[in-house]
């Protein structure tokens, strides 16, 4: 399920864009399989926020620790690690949705009541993706 959130899919059903709209823009619910992202729990972005804290400086550790055993000069190595701090969290806020959906699915399995929410807004045509919604 975390691969599938690392490619921007649904963690469930591997639906291409999972509940995203647009690259910034999201349903409530997963565009093919209708399960809700939030289900009823209102922390979720926090853990999706977390996410893309682990994202950011995973990547700017990983960029110093390449660039310290390499040798690569002060100037240089910040730069680049600015540069990941402002395009890691830009480009990957999807991810950190996706992602965590996926621990989120695991942490917390999908109950009945998950699944009739999905399939009641399944049948009523996706009802949050009509204009004026
Ligand atoms: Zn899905």
């Amino acid at each position: 399920m975390l691969v599938r959130g690392l490619f921007r899919r649904c963690a469930w059903c591997g639906g291409k864009g999972s509940f995203f709209t647009s690259w910034y823009g999201k349903a409530d619910q997963c565009q093919t399989c209708g399960l809700s992202w939030e289900r009823g729990y209102e922390g979720f972005e926090l853990g999706a926020a977390t996410m893309g804290v682990f994202l950011t400086f995973g990547s700017i550790i990983v960029w110093m620790i390449i660039s310290v055993s390499v040798g690569i000069n002060l100037l240089p190595l910040l730069l680049v690690a600015g540069f990941l701090a402002i395009t890691v969290p830009t480009v990957g806020y999807p991810l950190t949705y996706t992602i965590w959906f996926g621990v989120d699915l695991t942490i917390r399995k999908p109950n009945a009541d998950d699944f009739a929410a999905a399939q009641k807004w399944l049948d009523a045509g996706k009802p949050s993706e009509t204009p004026g919604q």
